[in-house]
C-alpha cells in the first residue's frame, strides 16, 4: 500500500525520523568514552521524565515484562507476599510474573474498566496485621482498558494503613504520556519499556529505584543475576554496564530524550490530553461507549472503545488493516473481539489524529456498525480548533 502506514496500537508507537537517524549509526565501543558519555547524558534525562530527583535509573535490553521482573527480583522473594488487582490484561499479568517467581499474590479482582480504588488498597493492607505483603503492584495505564490508576492517592492509602509495603507502578504505556511523579508520589519502584512514550523501537526496559527500594534489594529480593540492579548501578556510575548494552537503541533514547525536553516536557503531556479529548468526543459522536467506567480516570494515551452487540471487533481491525493500513489494538485476553482500542501516544499530531478517526469511522461503517461518516472527525476538528466562539455541532 503507498502512503504511510497508520500505526495506531497503544504501542509501539511510531518512531520518529530523527531518532531513526540517531540510530542509524556504526556501533560504537560499549567500554570507551564516547559511550560513557552517552550513559551520563541518558540517566540524569531519565531522571526528569521520571521526575525524581534522587531515584536511580536502570536501563536493561529487555521489554516491560523484563521490567516487571526486574522490579519484582531485587525486592522480593519467592515465599514472600505481594498484593494486586486485577483490573485488566497486564495487572493480571503483572501479578502472574510474580506468582511464576514463586511469590505469593494476593490478588483483588476487579471489573476491567474499573481503576483500582485506593480505598480498597488500605483496607487489604489494614487486613494484613503482620505485614507479611512486601510490595504493592500498580499498574498505572491499564493498556487493554484504557484506564489509569490514581498513583498518588494509592501512596496515601498504603501510608493511612501504616504500612511498609513498596508501591511498584507499572507505567509502561504511560510514562512520557501521563502525568508521572516518582518523587512527589513517593513510589518505590517504577518501571517502563522503549517502544510507547519514549518513541523509541521496542527493546529496552527500564526502571527507577528509590532508596528505600535499594535497601530492600541489598538484604533481599530474590536469587537474580541478569535482573540485578546493584550491579547496573554500579557501573552506571561510570558510564557503563556489567554487560553488553543495547548500544544503538540507547543513541535513540538520548535523541528522544532531546525530543521531549525540545517540546517541553509538560507540553508533551498537555498534547496527549488534547489528542485523548478529541479521540474520546469522537467516540462519542459515534455515539459508542469506552470502556473505561468513570471518565476522570480515561487513560490520555489510549481509548479502549466497547464495539455494539454481535459484531467483532476482530472484524473491524482486519478491516481497518487490510483497506486503510491502519493497525488498532484488539481486545487482551477475555475481552478479545469485544473491544477495540486506538492508541494515541508518542510522536503523534492532530492531524494524525483525524487521520485515525476518518480511518476507523470507515472501518466501522464497513463492518456494519450504525455510525455516521464525518461525525467522529467533525467532533475532533472541533476539539482542535482554536477559535473565540464555540463552534456549532454539525
Ligand atoms: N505493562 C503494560 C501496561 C503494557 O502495556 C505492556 C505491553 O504492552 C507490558 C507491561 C508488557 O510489556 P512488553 O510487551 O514490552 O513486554
Amino acid at each position: 500500500m503507498s502512503g504511510r502506514p497508520f500505526l495506531q496500537i497503544p504501542g509501539p508507537t511510531n518512531v520518529p525520523e530523527r531518532i531513526l537517524r540517531a540510530m542509524a549509526r556504526p556501533v560504537i565501543d560499549h567500554r570507551g568514552p564516547e559511550f560513557a558519555a552517552l550513559t551520563k547524558e541518558i540517566l540524569p534525562g531519565m531522571r526528569q521524565v521520571f521526575r525524581t530527583a534522587h531515584g536511580a535509573i536502570v536501563i536493561y535490553p529487555a521489554s516491560g515484562t523484563g521490567a516487571w521482573e526486574a522490579a519484582l527480583v531485587n525486592v522480593v522473594r519467592p515465599g514472600e507476599r505481594v498484593l494486586s488487582f486485577d483490573n485488566g490484561h497486564f495487572s493480571s499479568q503483572f501479578a502472574q510474573t510474580a506468582r511464576d517467581l514463586g511469590i505469593e499474590v494476593e490478588e483483588v479482582p476487579l471489573r476491567w474498566g474499573q481503576d483500582v480504588p485506593p480505598e480498597l488498597v488500605e483496607e487489604q493492607l489494614r487486613a494484613d496485621a503482620d505485614h507479611r505483603i512486601r510490595a504493592v503492584l500498580i499498574v498505572q495505564n491499564e493498556t487493554s482498558t484504557g484506564v489509569t490508576a490514581n498513583v498518588p492517592a494509592i501512596r496515601r492509602a498504603i501510608d493511612a494503613a501504616g504500612h511498609d509495603a513498596l508501591l511498584i507502578v507499572d507505567t509502561v504505556s504511560a510514562l512520557a504520556s501521563i502525568d508521572f511523579r516518582f518523587d512527589e508520589w513517593g513510589v518505590d519502584v517504577a518501571l517502563c519499556g522503549s517502544q510507547k512514550g519514549l518513541m523509541l523501537p521496542p527493546g529496552l526496559g527500564i526502571l527507577c529505584v528509590g532508596d528505600r527500594a535499594r535497601q530492600v534489594a541489598e538484604r533481599g529480593g530474590a536469587p537474580r543475576h541478569f535482573f540485578d540492579w546493584r550491579p547496573v548501578i554500579r557501573d552506571n556510575a561510570a558510564g557503563f554496564f556489567p554487560y553488553t548494552p543495547a548500544t544503538l537503541l540507547l543513541f535513540g533514547l538520548h535523541e528522544a530524550l532531546t525530543m521531549l525536553f525540545e517540546e517541553g516536557f509538560d507540553e508533551v503531556l498537555a498534547r496527549h490530553q488534547r489528542l485523548a479529548d478529541a479521540v474520546r468526543v469522537a467516540v462519542a459522536a459515534w455515539r459508542l461507549q469506552p470502556l473505561g467506567e468513570r471518565p476522570e480516570r480515561l487513560s490520555n494515551s489510549l481509548t479502549a472503545v466497547v464495539m455494539p452487540e454481535g459484531i467483532s471487533s476482530n472484524d473491524l481491525i482486519r478491516r481497518a488493516r487490510e483497506r486503510f493500513d491502519l493497525s488498532l489494538g484488539v481486545g487482551l485476553g477475555r475481552i478479545n473481539g469485544k473491544v477495540f482500542r486506538i492508541g494515541h501516544l508518542g510522536a503523534l499530531n492532530e492531524l494524525e489524529v483525524l487521520g485515525t478517526l476518518a480511518g476507523t469511522e470507515l472501518a466501522l461503517v464497513e463492518s456494519g456498525v450504525p455510525i455516521e461518516l464525518g461525525s467522529g472527525v467533525a467532533a475532533g476538528q472541533r476539539q482542535f480548533a482554536r477559535v473565540e466562539a464555540p463552534l456549532a455541532a454539525v
